[in-house]
């Protein structure tokens, strides 16, 4: 599924803003009971109207400024602790008004207080504190010093409001805070352990839990398996199809993973297309049966479309010679190399002497009616010589001399769809004589549409070999694949300066 993810500085920008909109309406209501308890000293003082110009300003108008200013700042959050300072200036002019009437003025100190402790921690109450000492300074310079400590009962009636609320309002807003917090570090938490494209666990903490699970089933005398999985092929996978299909099938591979496992099991991405499983209460054969199944899931539901990707699984149960986590890895490592050595798509666990066949699920096509090569005679080592061969690994391939285009040309072209549970050179060969296909050129330009095709060709796999055509004949071989799933061979008569070793074999 498609997840939005955003760029962490808009993210930052996010919930700086967000800080900024939760202080707008906390200020709001704060300055709006504020203004009523600094009335009540003003009516108890019987102050001229102008003084109540500032502080109504300052109640009413002052929360929208200071949201505008923290909406364009560049850094709300930031704009927002200017803002708070602000208010602890304002709120010290405004105990001058207030003549230091007690309660209000301790309130004035209070509140805001805490409001800088919620926003900005012990230096912003500092900072504000000090420029709250400024504002009665200038206050006291501007307006003479009156003292009017006592206050009426409406006074004390007109605190409470602001008293009750403003407490409750900060700490909901902390409780807000301390919630977002827990779920940030619960998503770095989840990050640092997990694998962003499989989803799985990475590699460190993968091995951190193997870890605490082969203490705890050493001591407990469990039985558990490790084993060590990679994707067979996996170039030719990425070459032939692109790296976001490869991609692709690893975050399908994860999936189907975990559809087959259950949920006690421990799956980790350990690198690349290898990823690491560790079962618990789980013999080796149980293993094994498991890891049959997903390999045969892999057959019949195939991680990229119409495309067959297989894996190969090496397994080591813990027994009580397994001395070291290291080793019980190195085991199951050692038994994966052994099912990529055994030809791939099977399952290879330690002190088993029957691995499952390799390949054993593959649909076998039926053979191609095309007449065996009279120089290799025996017809069982044709198919043994396809099976095995593969032009990334061997000098030359293996071609059919009953292809009357080869036998009739010196140079020419030939396409081969790749099938789509391709693997092997083989199996390209194999499909090709079996189908009889090839591209279908809707067009008498061939030019034009060898420009096109040229247009559509993968700078990778791009291969040079030699082509013995069993009757004395060498042609030399351009391999070029396509990303629409084409190989194209180019072919010329050639005499090599001299013949592969492995000749020998085929002749
Ligand atoms: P084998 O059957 O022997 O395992 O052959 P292989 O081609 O899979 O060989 P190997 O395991 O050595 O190659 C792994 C390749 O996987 C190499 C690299 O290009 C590819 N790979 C590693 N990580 C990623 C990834 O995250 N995405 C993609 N698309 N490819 C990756
Ligand atoms: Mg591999
Ligand atoms: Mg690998």
């Amino acid at each position: 599924m498609p997840t939005v993810t955003r760029e962490p500085a808009q993210e930052a920008l996010q919930n700086h803003l967000g800080f900024a909109r939760r202080s707008y309406y906390s200020r709001m209501v704060g300055l709006a009971l504020g203004f009523v308890m600094i009335a009540a000293v003003l009516v108890q003082i019987a102050a001229p109207a102008w003084m109540w110009l500032g502080p109504a300003l300052h109640c009413f108008v002052g929360p929208h400024v200071a949201w505008w200013l923290a909406r364009r700042s560049p850094n709300p959050r930031e704009a927002e602790r200017c803002n708070l300072l602000v208010d602890h200036f304002l709120g010290g002019v405004w105990m001058v008004l207030m003549q230091f009437n007690l309660l209000p003025s301790v309130l004035a100190v209070s509140l805001l207080s805490m409001d800088s402790m919620a926003g900005g921690g012990v230096r912003l109450v500092v900072r504000g504190l000090v420029l709250q000492a400024l504002g009665v300074a200038l206050g006291v310079a501007f307006l003479g010093l009156h003292l009017q400590l006592d206050a009426t009962r409406w006074t004390l009636l007109a605190c409470l409001p602001l008293l009750v609320c403003q407490p409750i309002l900060i700490s909901l807003i902390a409780r807000r805070a301390i919630h977002r917090l827990k779920q940030q570090s619960r998503a770095l938490e989840h990050q640092s352990q997990h694998d962003g494209l499989s989803g799985l666990y990475n590699r460190s903490h993968w091995e951190l839990l193997v870890r605490a699970e082969f203490a705890r089933f050493r001591r407990q005398n469990q039985p558990a398996v490790l084993v060590m999985a990679d994707l067979d092929h996996f170039k030719r996978i990425n070459d032939l199809y692109g790296h976001a299909a490869g991609d692709q099938a690893i975050s399908r591979f994860a999936a189907a993973l975990q559809r087959v496992l259950r949920e006690t099991d421990v799956c980790g991405r350990y690198g690349g297309e290898e990823f690491g499983l560790l079962l618990s209460m789980t013999s080796a054969s149980d293993a094994r049966e498991v890891l049959d199944r997903l390999r045969r899931n892999l057959h019949d539901q195939p991680l990229l479309d119409g495309v067959l990707v297989t894996a190969s699984f090496g397994v080591a149960e813990l027994t009580a010679d397994v001395p070291t986590v290291e080793a019980w890895l190195r085991l199951a490592d050692q038994m994966l190399y052994r099912a990529k050595h055994r030809g791939r798509d099977c399952v290879v666990a330690l002190g088993e002497d029957t691995p499952s066949q390799p390949g054993a699920l593959l649909p076998v096509p039926t053979r191609p009616s095309y007449s065996t090569p009279a120089a290799l005679g025996d017809p069982l080592r044709v198919t043994q010589l396809l099976a095995g061969l593969e032009i990334s690994e061997a000098p030359f391939a293996l071609f059919d001399p009953s292809d009357r285009l080869a036998v009739a040309n010196k140079a020419f072209l030939q396409m081969f769809a790749v099938p789509p549970d391709a693997m092997s050179f083989a199996d390209v060969v194999r499909h090709s004589y079996t189908h009889r296909v090839g591209p279908r050129i809707a067009t008498d330009d061939i030019e034009a549409w060898l420009r096109a095709a040229d247009g559509k060709r993968r700078s990778q796999p791009q291969r040079n070999f030699l082509v013995d055509m069993c009757d004395g004949r060498w042609f030399q071989v351009f391999e070029t694949s396509y990303s629409d799933g084409w190989l194209m061979l180019l072919l010329f008569e050639t005499q090599p300066a001299a013949v592969p070793a492995s000749a020998a074999v085929l002749g």
